[in-house]
């Protein structure tokens, strides 16, 4: 399992004078993934210290698909102002490059790193009522192709992609995988019961799980 980072980035050659005031306008923040998945959380807990200290509205805009990498190729095409952030984290700016042939950015030439946002550990979650008491038991179903167990991510490249990725083929097994928009949607599929488990940032599960709309197996140590 890995150890999570989210960072923000803004596209590269900024036209921003150092002694000019900064920000005069509205400043977007793309979130590569849906509403209210990890990703989303944390750059709206950023946006809105920064809306407070800085004077200025930051606008989360929501540019789903491909992993994150739609919004990111969105925000590396931005006018490299400083008035078009991006959110990415280890999926966007590490894992696609290796997965994506046609990737339309460079994670290290493209963007100017502005800092480290959060670490994040990461969950094995299931759905409440997945028949598995424990990570021994859940491990025999992953094992088992008669239980057609069914992931949940957040597309090719994602963190959650990668991480259970790993968890599977160290276990040498294939699941059913569905692919969504960000963990959010996959969230509410996993609370539904439309899909068995997955794995994920910490931010948004910690309430479901000890509400008990969500199990989890294990946590990863950062
Ligand atoms: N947690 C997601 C990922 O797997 C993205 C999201 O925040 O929705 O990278």
């Amino acid at each position: 399992m890995k150890h999570v980072v989210a960072s923000l980035v803004l596209s590269l050659f900024s036209g921003i004078a150092a002694a000019q005031a900064y920000p005069t306008r509205p400043v977007t923040l793309i979130v590569p993934f849906a509403a209210g998945g990890p990703t989303d959380i944390i750059a709206r807990i950023t946006g809105e210290y920064y809306s407070k200290t800085l004077g200025q509205q930051f606008v989360v805009e929501n540019v789903a698909g491909a992993g994150g990498t739609t919004g990111i190729t969105r925000g590396a095409q931005a006018k490299p102002d400083g008035y078009t952030i991006m959110m990415g984290h280890m999926g966007t700016h590490g894992a696609a490059p290796a997965l994506y042939a046609n990737l339309k950015y460079d994670p290290v030439k493209d963007f100017q790193p502005i800092g480290l946002v959060a670490g994040t550990p990461i969950l094995i979650v299931a759905r409440k009522d997945f028949p598995a008491a424990n990570l021994k038991e859940f491990v025999a179903k992953l094992k088992d192709p008669a239980a057609k167990v069914k992931q949940a991510h957040a597309g090719v490249g994602s963190v959650s992609f990668t991480t259970c990725t790993l968890l599977t083929s160290q276990l040498g097994v294939k699941n059913i995988v569905a692919a969504y928009r960000g963990t959010g949607p996959a969230l509410n599929d996993l609370i539904g019961g439309q899909v068995d488990y997955m794995c994920d940032q910490i931010v948004n599960l910690v309430e479901q799980v000890k509400g008990g709309s969500i199990k989890a197996y294990a946590i990863s140590i950062p």
